[in-house]
């Protein structure tokens, strides 16, 4: 048994570890997870750890010292599958049974998988842990063409960096445009600009219909009967929560595990953190929403383990993100689904540039590529939901401050 139990041994799990103990929390701390290896950092996944520029050990949180001194148990490769919220207990795969006092569940994600025929040929691969890129770096000396299903961030990113290893890339998006879900129209077609100038493929509107190959993968159809050869498909269609066990024991949500301001579920003594937490965000209009970020993760794990420490927190973080594809660096502030009008900032062309996004003629979230500067000035705008002239939100020869 342990005072606090965490699920989920990733980011806000950590987090929620390092929380507690920063605030001085004396009780017995479990960190369980169904990876082999201490709590990473997932975003050089599709990025420097994809490129082989830094090793594993730089994508640790912490090292095994740091947990080690601060007592906290570490219990790697376990899977939770049940929840008794009466009894205070979770079992895991392996029929073991654990109390806990108070359960942290912050268990993020699993990535989806294509539904068609060949969906789950060899060859085929998702980007969310350390062993799935392990396995795209082995088998990549025999790959040369790369077919990138999805065209989100993680897709891109992957796209981004096999490109640059000298792979035969093709990315395929459903959508009009790539990044249609989280992005304006501005910055998918400048990213698909880049992508193309760097010579990859990118297919806007296809559909994949099929997957070939008879051991592993050999093509991928599109409806419309075209077939593209390759060698490798990587998969980046987003994620479900891995919230089962909880739903199942009677918490509330769907897309997600519901959680309030401090992040506690409609279970007793249960909370919930990061990618698998849907709340109602200030910055979305207080829409109920899951956010995929380190951000996020790390904020309402803080504030959930100042709550099971009876100190004051509210989450109320403003939300940002980065991504980085060839040498641009970029990064968002605020929430920008559900903007009604889009300034332009800058010239894409000069890839330097920013995408402003407003609802309400308030500034509700800021794209910002090599545009640092903005980035950093916009987050008061934002976080003031700012009504600014568009007009002056365009001319980038006042900066962002000044207009505050
Ligand atoms: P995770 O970090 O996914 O941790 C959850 C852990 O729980 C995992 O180890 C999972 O295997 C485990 N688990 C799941 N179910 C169970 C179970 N039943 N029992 C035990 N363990 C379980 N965010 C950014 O802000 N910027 C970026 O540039 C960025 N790039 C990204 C690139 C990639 C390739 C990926 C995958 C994500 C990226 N993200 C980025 C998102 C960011 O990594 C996530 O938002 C963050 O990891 C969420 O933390 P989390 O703790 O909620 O989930």
């Amino acid at each position: 048994r342990y005072d606090v139990l965490i699920v989920g041994a990733g980011h806000a799990g950590a987090q929620a570890a390092i929380a507690l103990r920063q605030h001085q929390f004396a009780g017995s701390i479990g960190l369980l997870g169904d990876e082999p290896e201490l709590p990473y950092e997932r975003p050089p996944l599709s990025k420097e750890y994809l490129a082989g520029d830094k090793p594993f050990e730089r994508l640790l949180i912490r090292n095994a010292a740091f947990w080690d001194e601060r007592q906290v148990a570490l219990l790697p490769g376990r899977t939770a599958v049940k929840v008794d919220p009466v009894g205070h207990t979770i079992a895991t795969a392996d029929g073991e049974n654990i109390g806990y006092g108070t359960l942290i569940w912050a268990t993020g994600g699993k990535p989806r998988r294509l539904a068609c025929a060949g969906g789950d040929l060899a060859g085929i691969h998702t980007v969310r842990t350390r062993a799935d890129v392990d396995r795209m770096i082995a088998e990549l000396p025999a790959v040369r063409r790369v077919v990138v299903i999805g065209g989100g961030y993680i897709g891109l990113e992957a796209a981004a960096v096999l490109a640059r290893l000298g792979r035969e890339v093709t990315v395929l998006e459903a959508q009009d445009r790539v990044l249609a879900r989280v992005a304006g129209e501005p910055l998918s077609r400048f990213f698909e600009a880049e992508h193309r100038a760097h010579g990859v493929d990118i297919r806007l509107g296809v559909v994949v219909e099929a997957i070939f190959g008879e051991d592993r993968v050999t093509g991928v159809r599109l409806a419309g009967g075209e077939t593209l050869p390759a060698e490798m498909a990587i998969v980046g269609i987003g994620i479900d929560p891995a919230v089962a066990p909880l739903l199942d024991a009677g918490a509330n949500g769907g897309n997600g595990v519901l959680v309030d301001a401090q992040s506690r579920t409609s279970l007793p003594d249960i909370f919930a953190v990061g990618d698998c937490a849907l709340h109602a965000n200030r910055f979305a209009a207080d829409r109920g929403i899951r956010l995929e970020s380190v951000q996020n993760a790390n904020d309402q794990a803080t504030v959930a383990a100042k709550t099971i420490l009876g100190v004051d927190a509210v989450y109320d973080a403003v939300p940002w993100f980065w991504s980085n594809q060839y040498d641009l660096k970029l990064q968002t502030v605020g929430i920008s689904a559900g903007h009604d009008a889009v300034v332009l900032r800058g010239e894409p062309a000069s890839r330097s540039f920013s995408v402003i996004y407003l609802r309400a003629g308030r500034v509700i979230a800021l794209d910002c590529v090599n545009a640092t500067k903005d980035y950093v000035q916009g987050r008061k705008l934002v976080l003031e939901a700012s009504v600014i002239d568009p007009a002056r939100l365009a001319d980038n020869t006042t900066p962002l401050k000044d207009l505050a």
